[in-house]
């Protein structure tokens, strides 16, 4: 380790984000509202120095994602190259793009896990959201190929106002498709996410009765199905630390090369990020300015500087503070320690009873 950084642990995970292109156009997207034209994506070649430097970094996993990654004609390349690094390959996929031939060549590349990615439990809930008609039967598709493949398989799901009612039916999918885990995260607003966040804001009413069939689910389908559950960050008391700690356990990687400590960071005004295909991934991260300026305490305004979570929670999310507050460097408006909180609850009185989903605004390149 170079000196004078020997306090900053190394990363343990990197997102890679291979593109931004995705046959879906998802409200709930945390992607930029700029999303990167296919012209400045990465190389595989690019990609395959990335993962070389990553895993000398001490980077253990990688999260192949987008965008929809296999939107890319050269993932199974990709997949490779992160496992030749010594990578755990994880692909974080809405299935589309997915068939039988490409499922059998991202195993013999070498993929270690696949996390599916639904928008419903029905073709009608899931096509209407995802913005992509005969989507959910692909999905379908692609899931049963992945279990005749053998491949180990996770079934995401981002939860809000408009599908928590199909919350039981989520599970049950899981457990059919043979998935082992699902992972439900109410959506964080970000990206597309945050311009429609009036429109997907769950009630609190809603939050309460997942957090119930949560801990029915959890307990019905013990040993058979383990359930995580993100609940949506606005109806906690007190913040979560961010990424576990801003610049403190892992980085994400734009299709462009450039390279962030959180994938919202881009929002941040003033903030300059480096690029991978001109600086080496170890100076950014132990030198970066934009991994410096808000690892640890030392950045922390009163009341996180002398609170007893400051080292729990680090003042929270940066880019939740930046999009409720106008200020990123505040503390996490959810904190009720705090006086942003005033202003989070004013936000969720005006939106948990907010337009139907007509009203999205929906992902697409170029706007
Ligand atoms: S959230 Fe939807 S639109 Fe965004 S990358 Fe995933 S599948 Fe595509
Ligand atoms: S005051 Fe700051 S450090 Fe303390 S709980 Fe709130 S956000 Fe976390």
């Amino acid at each position: 380790m170079p000196d004078g950084t020997r306090i900053i642990p190394p990363p343990i995970a990197m997102l890679a984000e291979l593109t931004h292109r995705c046959p879906l156009s998802c409200p709930y997207c945390s992607n930029p509202l700029d999303l990167a034209q296919r012209e400045s994506e990465l190389s595989a070649e690019e990609w395959s120095e990335i993962f070389r430097q990553a895993a000398a970094l001490g980077v253990l996993q990688v999260h192949l994602s987008g965008g929809e990654p296999a939107s890319r004609r050269d993932l199974e390349v990709i997949v490779a190259a992160a496992r030749g690094a010594g990578l755990y390959a994880n692909l974080i996929t809405s299935g589309i793009g997915l068939t039988a031939d490409r499922i059998a060549a991202l195993v013999t590349a070498g993929v270690d896990h696949v996390q599916l990615s639904v928008q419903g439990t029905t073709p009608a809930t899931a096509d209407r959201v995802g913005g992509y008609r005969g989507g959910f039967a692909r999905k379908m598709a692609a899931a049963e190929a992945l279990a005749a493949a053998g491949v180990a398989l996770t079934l995401n799901a981002v939860m809000h106002r408009h599908n928590l009612g199909e919350l039981p039916e989520v599970f049950d999918l899981a457990e059919r498709l043979g998935a082992r885990r699902v992972e439900v995260a109410c959506v964080q607003f970000q990206g597309w996410a945050l311009e429609n966040r009036a429109v997907l804001q769950p009630t609190r009413e809603q939050v309460e009765e997942a957090k119930r069939l949560v801990a029915e689910a959890r307990a019905q389908r013990r040993g058979r199905l383990v359930i995580d559950f993100v609940p949506p960050d606005y109806y906690a008391d007190l913040p979560k630390a961010c990424m576990g700690g801003w610049g403190s356990t892992g980085l994400n990687i734009a299709p462009d090369g450039s390279v962030l400590p959180c994938h919202a960071a881009q929002t941040i005004p003033g903030m300059r990020f480096a690029n991978v295909k001109d600086t080496p991934l170890e100076e950014i991260w132990y030198r970066g300015p934009a991994f410096a300026a808000f690892r640890g305490t030392d950045w922390m305004p009163e009341p996180c500087r002398s609170c007893d979570r400051r080292e729990v929670d680090f003042g929270g999310c940066r880019c939740q503070a930046l999009a409720v507050l106008g200020d990123a460097s505040a503390p996490d408006p959810v904190c009720r320690r705090t006086p942003g909180r005033a202003r989070l609850d004013l936000l969720l009185a005006a939106e948990g009873n907010g337009p139907g989903l007509e009203a999205a605004r929906w992902r697409r390149i170029g706007g």
